[in-house]
């Protein structure tokens, strides 16, 4: 058996870790690209939303390169992301793919929920060896995201451009390179040693809190390397959703303290949104505001052409805007998409951005 699962993000890193350690042998597929964006809108139904398209492309790589087996996660509300799995894995079925099918619901009740759907593929290995290899994949989500937080915060303030994601590649490098829990921590050390070699000055930089799906929130290629685009343009980002903290919610029901958690964003969503409407639609709004009352400069909302949570969200958030004085941009990608349309809007919200604080600098 040979398993593969879709890119989203570093996800990879700790997908792959935690599986290699319970013994199950895995296929990377390679980075997201043109060609897989082209081979999985050739083959999806045109109105799916992107991250399902770049799925399948991932998956037909995957299969290139001897991947026999999904690993894929499921989900249930409003939004198509419940029956995802079972649709790429019959498109796949007609294109002629042996591929086995595994899907990870999350839990309703208990974390044996989970255990039980990983023991699918990792066989009779025992619940304590599954629960520690959960636990390293989680921990290098953990450190992935620590490191990406890191980086949000140098690139606007580096001396040598481009040194911040040189020094990011490298330390996740070494996240990705410990094979065992216990090489871990080291590597985390060296991780954030190679972190600490970036050379900055301390200049203020305008602040925006990116909001919206999680798959164009935490895919780099889905969402045109928005974290980069901006720091390059002097702006200190943060996102509304790390891995650790989804997986947290969602796969460990909270278990793990003192990081950030969705119930922050559904209440501060409420004045605005008060229910489940499907994806993170809800956590878009509370997002907003969460950094609005951080004193962030501005918002940006990324999500999919077609994605139905972010387009209730999307049609709150001018609302939010006019009331707080909070500006916010929406990007809304797909398969046409492209890298010069959205660096000019970038930069036109940026102006606005540093106008406006401008203005309010000469008031105080
Ligand atoms: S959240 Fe949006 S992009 Fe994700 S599956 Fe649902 S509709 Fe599609």
């Amino acid at each position: 058996m040979k398993v593969t699962f879709p890119h989203m993000g570093h996800l990879w890193i700790c997908l792959k870790a935690m599986l290699e350690y319970l013994g199950v042998d895995t296929v990377v597929p390679p980075p997201s690209t043109r060609r897989t964006l082209d081979l999985g809108s050739k083959h999806a139904p045109e109105f799916a939303c992107m991250p399902l398209k770049l799925n399948l492309g991932n998956f037909m790589e995957a299969s290139e390169m001897g991947a026999d087996t999904i690993l894929m996660a499921g989900g249930c509300g409003p939004c198509r992301f419940g029956y995802y799995a079972q649709v790429e894995y019959e498109i796949l079925k007609d294109l002629g793919y042996n591929y086995r099918l595994v899907v990870m619901e999350p839990p309703e009740k208990r974390i044996s929920e989970l255990l039980s759907r990983i023991r699918q593929i990792t066989g009779n290995r025992s619940w304590l060896e599954v629960i520690r290899g959960i636990k390293f994949g989680y921990r290098k989500a953990r450190a992935v995201d620590e490191l990406e937080m890191s980086a949000m915060r140098l690139r606007p303030r580096e001396i040598i451009p481009g040194q911040t994601d040189a020094a990011l590649s490298a330390a996740l490098d070494e996240i990705a390179g410990a094979g065992r829990p216990e090489d871990l921590p080291e590597a985390v050390e060296r991780a954030e040693e190679i972190m600490r070699g970036v050379a900055w000055e301390n200049r203020p930089a305008i602040r925006v809190g990116l909001v919206g799906e999680i798959y164009t929130l935490l895919e780099p290629f889905a969402n045109l390397d928005i974290e980069r685009k901006l720091g390059r343009l002097g702006v200190e980002a943060d996102r509304s959703i790390y891995l650790s903290e989804w997986v947290n919610d969602h796969l460990f029901m909270g278990l793990v303290r003192g990081i950030r958690s969705s119930r922050l964003y559904k209440k501060s969503a409420a004045p605005y949104l008060r229910h489940f409407v499907g994806g993170h639609g809800q956590e878009t709004l509370g997002g907003a505001v969460y950094y609005k009352n951080l004193g962030y400069d501005g918002v940006i909302q990324v999500l999919p052409f077609t994605c139905m949570p972010e387009i209730v969200a999307q049609s709150i958030l001018p609302g939010f805007s006019r009331e707080t004085g909070t500006p916010v941009m929406t990007l809304i990608v797909d398969e046409q998409s492209g890298d010069a349309g959205l660096v000019t809007r970038l930069e036109a919200f940026v102006d606005l951005l540093a106008e406006k604080r401008r203005g309010k600098e000469r008031l105080a």
